[in-house]
């Protein structure tokens, strides 16, 4: 193999250029945005992006660099789900509700990232308020799998997921609510890491279902995670529901073995449905867990896993519904021109500035949250909830860490799902219970069935994240399927 392009680089061997001169963040930067039109009219990753701006942050970081100023993530292109508030850049979370929106503020990630000089190249498309798992249900364009472009990359985060797999950026933030960093990293073959509840801040980050919503990185390895972790992590006064638990430096725990981690494998996620070959690879990569030092039991159960999906679209629609009811007309974005009076205008706003699982969603959780159905439904569902948790602890008493596919099956094709939502909800069963439960879950490459990526998931402990990426490290030190790049 030649020397790799620019922008394949990964950010710990860009800032390793950056930082002994070899390279300039402007030169970096250019080479990312002259990627974005060669791969773009097939990908729609993209829903904008920020030329302009990346150019003028590269300068500046250059000129930081020069001041000896510098941080692992100074001078990197970055791009960030368009769920993510950018002050003076349109953020639609790929709706019309909000297109022609522009933040007058900045999300607490994005703070963190511009005080240390990032280098933002565009927001990515994503399925209409982080609701779905193809990215098809944007409203303004389907975005398509770099690996096989008749397929879908996983969703919600699909465009940041598509944007890191063809080089478009050097990385991405995603938000997962119930897998929409883990499955789009699955199903394009990066690295993706939802933190445990808590760990990051959502100040910014538009909401879906604020029980179970966190924003986390997606990147081309394991130590590119580990990096932006120790920038997003950590406890934010402005959302109470972030965690003043210490961040440790997450590189540190990067070591290439596994003497003795105790791992289980739970039987649940090997699900009726699964595809074989997605089983098989599994299989493959599990015995490579054990090869590096860790003792694996296989059987493990949590019993309440298949009861995972109804809590789940039980408890994601109900507070969507609570969230989703400040889109009026008022307040932000899309306000329909020609009604009579402010009933006629919220409906009418509503009627045309949602698509229809956004819709969907939001019968469903005010359904279910109603005077009449709380009790069976909302209720029990949080119950239900709590022995989930349960388990997991349990679990968690015997095992470091727990090892699932992050998907049942690899990418499926564009169109084939998305006339029926249960099959759309059911691509999620192994990503789903970490968001109830509130535990970290990280997805990364562990092999191909046909050209087509197959992620593995390890789950632990809340704020395990440093034991998570060093499993995480230990297989991809002994594995090539991080530095496969898609056919483009
Ligand atoms: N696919 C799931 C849903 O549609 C999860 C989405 C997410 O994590 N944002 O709700």
């Amino acid at each position: 193999m030649g020397e790799p392009n620019l922008y394949q680089l990964t950010i710990h061997e860009a800032h390793q250029l950056l930082a002994s001169r070899q390279l300039s963040s402007f030169e970096l930067t250019e080479a990312v945005l002259a990627r974005i039109p060669q791969v773009e009219p097939q990908l729609h990753a993209f829903v904008t992006t920020t030329h302009d701006l990346a150019r003028n942050q590269a300068r500046e970081a250059d000129e930081r660099i020069a001041g000896g100023d510098m941080s692992p993530l100074t001078g990197i292109p970055v791009v960030i789900k368009d769920n993510m508030c950018t002050k003076g850049i349109a953020t639609t979370c790929s709706s019309r509700m909000l297109e022609g929106f522009v933040p007058p503020y900045d999300a607490a990630v994005i703070e963190k990232l511009n005080a240390l000089g990032a280098v933002l190249v565009g927001k990515s498309n994503m399925d209409e308020f982080a609701m779905g798992s193809s990215t098809e249900n944007s409203a303004f364009f389907i975005t398509n799998n770099p690996w096989d472009i008749s397929r879908v990359p996983g969703g919600s985060s699909g465009g940041s997921a598509v944007a890191v797999a063809a080089g478009e950026t050097i990385y991405a933030l995603g938000s997962d609510t119930g897998g929409s960093i883990r499955q789009p990293a699955g199903f394009c073959s990066v690295v993706g890491l939802k933190p445990t509840y808590g760990r990051v801040s959502r100040y910014g980050l538009v909401a879906f279902a604020s029980s179970l919503d966190q924003i986390g990185p997606l990147t081309k390895d394991v130590t590119d995670c580990a990096l932006v972790m120790n920038v997003i992590s950590g406890h934010d006064p402005r959302d109470a529901t972030s965690v003043s638990h210490p961040v440790p430096d997450y590189t540190r725990s990067l070591i290439p073995d596994l003497d003795g981690i105790r791992i289980g494998v739970p039987q649940e996620y090997f699900v009726a449905g699964m595809q074989p070959e997605v089983e098989a690879v599994m299989r493959s990569a599990i015995g490579k867990l054990v090869e590096l030092g860790a003792s694996v039991e296989w059987g493990v159960s949590l019993p309440s896993t298949p009861y995972a999906l109804a809590v789940y679209y039980i408890i994601a629609p109900s507070e969507a519904s609570a969230n989703l009811a400040r889109y009026d007309g008022v307040k932000y974005g899309f306000s329909a021109q020609d009604a009579e009076g402010m009933w006629d205008a919220m409906e009418k706003t509503r009627q045309h500035g949602f698509g229809p699982e956004v819709k969907r969603r939001i019968m469903l959780g005010t359904y279910a949250l109603s005077a009449g159905y709380y009790d069976a439904y909302y209720l029990k569902a949080q119950r239900v909830r709590t022995l989930i948790r349960r388990e997991f602890d349990q679990a968690f008493e015997q095992f470091d860490a727990l090892v699932t596919p992050t998907s049942p099956t690899v990418p499926f094709g564009i169109g084939e799902k998305v006339d029926d939502p249960l099959q759309m909800y059911l691509s999620d069963v192994c990503t789903l219970p970490i968001n109830i439960a509130g535990i970290p879950g990280l997805s990364l490459p562990a092999g191909f069935v046909d050209g087509l990526p197959v992620g593995m998931q390890i789950l632990g402990r809340p704020f395990s994240e440093e034991l998570l990426l060093r499993i995480g490290f230990a297989y991809e030190q002994a594995t090539p399927w991080h530095e496969r790049r898609p056919p483009l």
